[in-house]
């Protein structure tokens, strides 16, 4: 009897947490049962944030005797200890902040493109390791290096479900598209600023699932990732800090040109600039005009 009564203590305190959410509690009481004699899971859940953040710890609980876990939902089990050996390390480790960039319970879905259309473009991918290495860093504290590296790499992601050609911001995707005849806002990528305050917010609730293991783990503050304080005291989004309009963006006219604006190229007989909204995106490598674009001035 005394020591059933000793264990019993040493696990309650194991357990107590300051985590306000049971999705990650469970993975603190996960890491207990398995270091007190456990090997074989069963979680009463079937949403996909369990299932990322089951899959993200995977490597981690096997090491402290993991055999077998599943997700229990209504009706059937998920072997999550199978689907994680269908996974490399580096692609289980990116699940978890693709989740939360593709859209979840704390974060908007980007309209038109899917979650499927976010896990491809990266599964498999030449960028998981580098997506991962990033992941590795939102432990504990997070750098404004890691914040940048993070915005840059979801920017290109996010681009290249736009468009194949090489854009470096959304931005110029943006203006590309609309002026190339996607007249719908909607059917448009977000703006660049808009979009990070996205990015941070799939930060911070990365940040929570990843660090869900330990009792007390270091918390970030929401107002620094994405999300501003009502008059009334709740807690909103923030969606953009910027005008969606650019201010150079005034005017009606882009040329469509394939070769380098040498003739017929409708700025060309306006005598106005080629803008990043050209087919030639005003650039030297595809408009003779670049260097001419200060005379017109
Ligand atoms: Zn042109
Ligand atoms: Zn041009």
């Amino acid at each position: 009897m005394n020591c059933k009564t000793e264990v019993q203590e040493v696990e309650r305190r194991l357990l107590s947490s300051t985590h306000e959410e049971a999705d990650t509690r469970i993975f603190l009481h996960a890491t207990v049962a398995l270091k007190n004699g456990c090997n074989r899971l069963v979680i009463w859940a079937s949403d996909t944030d369990i299932v990322v953040i089951a899959l993200y710890f995977y490597r981690k609980l096997v090491d402290i005797g993991l055999q077998e876990m599943f997700l229990k939902s209504k009706s059937h089990f998920i072997p999550i200890h199978v689907l994680a050996e269908c996974l490399t390390d580096s692609e289980r480790e990116v699940l978890a902040l693709i989740h939360a960039l593709s859209g979840c319970d704390t974060n908007g879905f980007v309209y038109g493109k899917g979650k499927r259309m976010f896990m491809k473009a990266v599964l498999g991918s030449e960028n998981v390791s580098e997506i991962a290495l990033v992941c590795s860093r939102m432990v504990g504290d997070i750098s404004d290096d890691t914040i940048a590296k993070t915005v840059s790499i979801a920017t290109q992601i996010l681009t290249h479900l736009y468009v194949k050609d090489d854009f470096s911001n959304l931005d110029a995707v943006r203006a590309h598209m609309y002026y190339g005849g996607s007249r719908s806002l909607e059917s448009i990528p977000p703006t660049d600023d808009a979009f990070k305050q996205h990015v941070l917010r799939a930060i911070f609730q990365t940040h929570t699932w990843i660090n869900s293991t330990e009792p007390v783990p270091h918390s970030l503050n929401p107002f620094q990732y994405g999300w501003v304080s009502n008059y009334n005291g709740t807690t909103q989004p923030v969606l953009m800090l910027k005008s969606h309009v650019p201010p150079k963006l005034n005017r009606d006219n882009f040329c469509k040109c394939r070769k380098k604006c040498e003739r017929n190229c409708s700025c060309k007989k306006l005598n106005v600039r080629c803008e990043m909204s050209c087919f030639c995106r005003g650039q030297a490598s595809n408009c003779v005009r670049s260097q001419f674009q200060l005379d017109i001035d």
